[in-house]
């Protein structure tokens, strides 16, 4: 069985913590808080910048603080129990965290960039009827050492340590994996600041985005402490098929979304993401109210095909249908692109990640 290199599990993760937590930490160990501050530095830029796993390596810090390090935590990188390639390149890990529960993140890496869809949660508390995830069992949600392991896996994976600039495969991360990351805010907002920290990983808020199915109250929030790209998964035009879709919208309902997406304190367009199911809200009239809606938002519309996962009872509109929808949009001027499903072979595609023990399990059961 694969284990984690670093000791994950059986000691507490470093990962995770800001610079001043580790000052703290190594201040604890060394005794010496003058040069404490230094060397918490030293050991996030290790952490976070080089990709380190091996304290022995770390060598800017003295023998004997790397020793004790070394006893008593970990880097904090999960077990990885399966890395899966499709045909496309895509690349599905599914890791396995210190109490046995398990995510999983993909990276799809298309021409001038790449992105790594990162999970929030174990399986998701709501219940959106096409989405895959939302029919697991079990939920809880990631700590942010949890949530920035998926990009340290990635980094190790793609083999971009600490090499920088702009030659990069791993360029972007969005957060559309498993879960409702506005449901486990406070831990997706400590993950991503120290992901955007310019000592450590140094991404650009540019370059994220976080996808919600629409927790209203935490949208201006997300948007004022971290300035990330916004997606919406509306998916309906009418709260009546809405509610049925997307469940959250019985408490907050269209309008009241449309309103925080107005309100929203980023310049960047929002996404607005519409997955493409047959005969439910693929119409021409549909299509028609989704930009009545949207006027006023500066706003890009992505289309999903929906992507097939046993036992759904929905099916994918068809290429022509997809088009025609795709037409109404762009004629009155929001883009409107279909997203091009990606590592559907490996089950990795948007509403397909449902971990495979959980699926093992149920098989069994
Ligand atoms: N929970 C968040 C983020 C994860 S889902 C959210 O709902 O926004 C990422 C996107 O994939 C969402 O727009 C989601 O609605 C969509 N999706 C879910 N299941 C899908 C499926 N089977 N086919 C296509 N898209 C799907
Ligand atoms: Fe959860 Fe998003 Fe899936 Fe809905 S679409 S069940 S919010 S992961």
């Amino acid at each position: 069985m694969p284990v984690a290199t670093d000791g994950s599990g059986t000691r507490p993760a470093l990962l995770g913590r800001t610079p001043e937590q580790l000052e703290e930490i190594i201040a604890g160990i060394d005794g010496d808080a003058k040069r404490a501050r230094m060397r918490g530095r030293q050991l996030f830029h290790w952490i976070h910048f080089r990709g380190a796993t091996d304290f022995e390596a770390m060598s800017t810090l003295p023998k004997a603080t790397r020793a004790a390090l070394s006893e008593n935590w970990s880097v904090g990188r999960p077990e990885i129990v399966a890395e899966q390639r499709s045909q496309d390149g895509t690349r599905k890990w599914l890791l396995r965290f210190a109490d046995g529960q398990e995510v999983e993140s993909v990276f799809i890496p298309e021409e001038d960039r790449g992105a790594l869809c990162i999970s929030t949660q174990v399986g998701c508390t709501l219940t959106c009827t096409f989405c895959h995830t939302g029919t697991m069992p079990l939920v809880r949600n990631l700590g942010p050492a949890e949530i920035l392991a998926q990009i340290m896996v990635a980094r190790d994976s793609l083999g971009e340590w600490p090499t920088g600039g702009d030659d990069r495969l791993f360029t972007n991360i969005v957060v559309m994996g498993m879960g409702e990351p506005l449901f486990n805010y406070d831990n997706l907002a400590t993950a991503l600041r120290l992901a955007m920290d310019e000592e450590g990983l140094n991404l650009s808020r540019r370059r994220i985005t976080v996808s919600t199915s629409g927790v209203v109250p935490k949208i201006e929030q997300c948007g004022r402490d971290l300035g990330v790209g916004l997606a919406i998964s509306l998916h309906a035009v009418r709260d009546e098929l809405r509610d049925e879709l997307v469940p959250i919208n019985r408490k907050w309902n269209i309008e009241a979304l449309l309103d925080a997406c107005r309100r929203y304190p980023t310049r960047r367009p929002i996404t607005f993401e519409y997955v493409m199911l047959k005969g439910v809200n693929d119409s021409d009239a549909d299509a028609r109210e989704l930009v009545r809606l949207l006027e006023g938002i500066p706003a890009k519309v992505n289309l999903i095909p929906f992507n097939p996962w046993p036992g759904t009872i929905f099916e994918c509109s068809s290429n022509n249908r997809i088009r025609a929808f795709a037409a109404i949009v762009e004629a009155t001027g929001y883009a409107s692109p279909v997203r091009t499903p990606r590592g559907r072979d490996i089950l990795a595609a948007c509403g397909q990640l449902k971990t495979a023990s959980e699926r093992a399990r149920r098989r069994a059961a």
